[in-house]
Parts: structure tokens; sequence; C-alpha cells
């Protein structure tokens, strides 16, 4: 078994070590047998999808967003709607995730028209909402309680046609004002927390992992690992909170 993965603008949108996500399932695979392949699609770089098992998007400052917008409407903008309507999974990660609705709109008022693939948008406040947070996801994205770290201005609003990733337990999500925190559409997983999501939260990857190789392979089952490293962060956290 493999998995092709790729990291969708690597050169703007890697906040907070966004990347060690990649690392994390690529690892978590590769220790199970299962092959993993990295490929980096930065700015400029040729923009199909087709082929990929897996598509992850990290962070960026308000900067960042609007210096991909040229390249992200040359074309990477439909290869990323298809991908998603196709069954791709995908996890992205604060400006990653907003960049998948239809716009953000920043506190000082620059506006960034982005793809519209899901129903929310998004809008800057003069507050940033900041820290550590976790929240409980929806039965259907795994039902684990995941603790993250935030840091955005932007409050996103989810419209009738997606469901959040989950509920708020403590810390702001989404918007700091109806619980919710992320998005859930089809395989796409979307969520504030940056960093390293992912190895403190094993729990939520290997369902990310098990939800890429299903699709591909119609059956997989995962071997448990040794998580005790991990489990020890994660419940560290989650007691603080
Ligand atoms: N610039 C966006 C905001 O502030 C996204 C931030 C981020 O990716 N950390 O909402």
């Amino acid at each position: 078994m493999e998995l092709k993965i790729c990291h969708m603008y690597p050169d703007v949108l890697n906040l907070y070590g966004d990347r060690g996500n990649v690392m994390c399932m690529t690892r978590r695979l590769q220790w199970r047998g299962i092959e993993a392949s990295v490929t980096k699609l930065p700015i400029g770089a040729g923009k199909s999808l087709s082929g990929f098992d897996l598509v992850f998007i990290g962070g960026g400052q308000d900067f960042e967003q609007q210096v991909l917008l040229e390249d992200l409407h040359r074309g990477k903008d439909r290869e990323i709607i298809s991908a998603i309507e196709d069954g791709v999974t995908f996890l992205t990660i604060c400006g990653g995730f907003q960049m998948l609705g239809s716009y953000y709109e920043t506190y000082d008022g620059k506006r960034c028209d982005f793809i519209g693939a899901l129903d929310l948008c998004t809008i800057g406040s003069k507050t940033r909402m900041i820290g550590n947070y976790k929240f409980q996801c929806g039965p259907d994205a795994g039902g684990s309680v995941v603790v993250g770290f935030e840091n955005h201005s932007g409050k996103t609003r989810l419209g009738s046609g997606v469901k959040p990733l989950g509920t708020v337990l403590a810390g702001y999500g989404n918007n700091g004002e109806d619980k919710t925190e992320g998005v859930h559409y089809k395989n796409v997983f979307g969520t504030y927390s940056h960093g390293p999501l992912l190895p403190k939260n094993p729990e939520l990857c290997d369902f990310l992992l098990k939800t890429a190789l299903e699709r591909k392979y119609g059956r997989a089952e995962l071997a448990p690992l040794d998580d005790k490293a991990e489990l020890f962060a994660h419940d560290e956290m989650c007691a603080k909170l």
C-alpha cells in the first residue's frame, strides 16, 4: 500500500512548523510498512493534483494569503475543487482552511477572493484569537478530543453546506462565538490548529490516514503503534485546558 501526499504551498503557508504534520503522517505510515511519498507544490509549480491521495495545506499570515492569490486562480483552484469532489483527503490548517472558502476580508479591509470549494467565509477582527485550545471532533470525524494551538484574526462562519470538524471545549475555534471548530466536508478536514497538530493527536492522524487508504484500497486496518509519548503530550495539555 502507498499514499501519495501533496504538500501545497509549503513555501508560503507554513507557520509554527505546520509541515510537521506531513512528517507525522509519513512516519506513521512507514512504521506500519506502508509507503508514503511527499510532493511539494509551491507557487508556480505545475498545477495538477491528479494521482494524489492526500493534500496538506498549512497556515499563513494575511500577507502570504494575498501573495498566493494569483497563482491559486491560475488553475490550482479548479484542481482543488475537483480533487475535493472526487473524495481526496485534505488536511488544511488556518490560512489554508480559510482558502477553501469563498473569501477572507482582513481586519484592515483587504479582500482575498478564495476558491469557494467549501461553504464558508472569513472576516478579520481586531482581536486575535490566540492560545492553546481543545475541541471534540464530530462522530463522523473520529470523535477524538484534539488539543491544538490557534492564532488567527479571521472569524469563520460556516454555511449550511458543510459541518464543523468539531465542537470547542476550551478556546475560540472558528469565531469565538458559536463553539464550532474547523470544517468537515466529504474527506476535507479544516482546522485552526497549528504546528504539531498531528504529533500530539495521533488518533486524528490515524483517522485521516485511514480515510485516505480506504478511499484508495476499499479497506484499511492500521496496526496500533506505541503512542505513549504522544498521548502523554496530549493528556498533559488536555488537563491544563
Ligand atoms: N491570516 C489569517 C488570520 O489571521 C490566518 C492566520 C493563520 O494561518 N495563522 O486569520
